[in-house]
């Protein structure tokens, strides 16, 4: 299966992103997971990345696309994968399609998550990270650490992401929105468009999810 899942930031597309990636058996890559994995080995792609994700914009295409056609060629993504936050504009969906196509293949879905302003900016103030691992995510008030500042899964420190302040997180959602949201059409024209609430428990979205995908 090759699925893109999309929606604003704060949305839970990391969190859902995990869950059913292991549920369907296919690589989850995250864009934003691989610049900031570049950005703490220091390499020269993470620090063309820094100063656009800190300021809450994309990263331009011609460092993103490549980023993330690499990642796909990778042999594990070989039988599908699961795209976070890529394509995140319609150059980079269209880019995405042509990519596919000289390989003979297409997506199959995608994964519109849906969730109101108000709800995602206190997600995302609330959001804590492992400093060991991107993907053990916590939530002061919503998923809390047993302990204070500390990663349940591994011990890791737990930090708050740059991007995450209020006034970023203010002009990410305006970027989702200016140019993002663009390519839920271009989806909806495809056919390939499924949409779904990402509101209540984690795993009651993931389940809306893995129901939506079936059909
Ligand atoms: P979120 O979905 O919570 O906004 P991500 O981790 O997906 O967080 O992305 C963080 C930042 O990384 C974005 O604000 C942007 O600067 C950069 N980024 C991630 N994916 C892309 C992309 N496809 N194109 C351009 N920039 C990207």
């Amino acid at each position: 299966m090759r699925i893109v899942l999309v929606g604003p930031p704060g949305a839970g597309k990391g969190t859902q992103a995990a869950y059913l990636a292991k549920n369907l058996a296919i690589p989850h890559i995250s864009t934003g997971d691989l610049f900031r994995a570049n950005i703490s080995q220091g390499t020269e792609l993470g620090k063309r990345a820094k100063a656009y994700m800190d300021a809450g914009d994309l990263v331009p295409d011609e460092i993103t696309i490549g980023m993330a056609k690499d990642r796909m060629e990778q042999p594990d993504a070989e039988n599908g994968f699961l795209l976070d936050g890529f394509p995140r504009n319609v150059s980079q969906a269209e880019a995405l399609d042509v990519m596919l196509k000289a390989e003979g293949m297409k997506l199959d879905a995608v994964l519109d998550l849906e969730v109101e302003e108000d709800e995602v900016v206190k997600r995302i103030a609330g959001r804590r990270l492992c400093r060991n691992e991107d993907k053990h995510v916590f939530h002061v008030a919503y998923a809390p650490p047993k302990t204070e500042g500390v990663c349940d899964i591994c011990g890791g420190e737990l930090y708050q992401r740059g991007d995450d302040s209020e006034e970023t997180v203010r002009r990410r959602l305006e970027v989702y929105h200016t140019q993002t949201e663009p390519i839920i059409d271009y989806y909806k024209a495809q056919g390939l468009l499924v949409t779904i609430s990402a509101l209540g428990k984690v795993d009651d979205v993931t389940r809306r999810a893995m129901e939506a995908l079936k059909k």
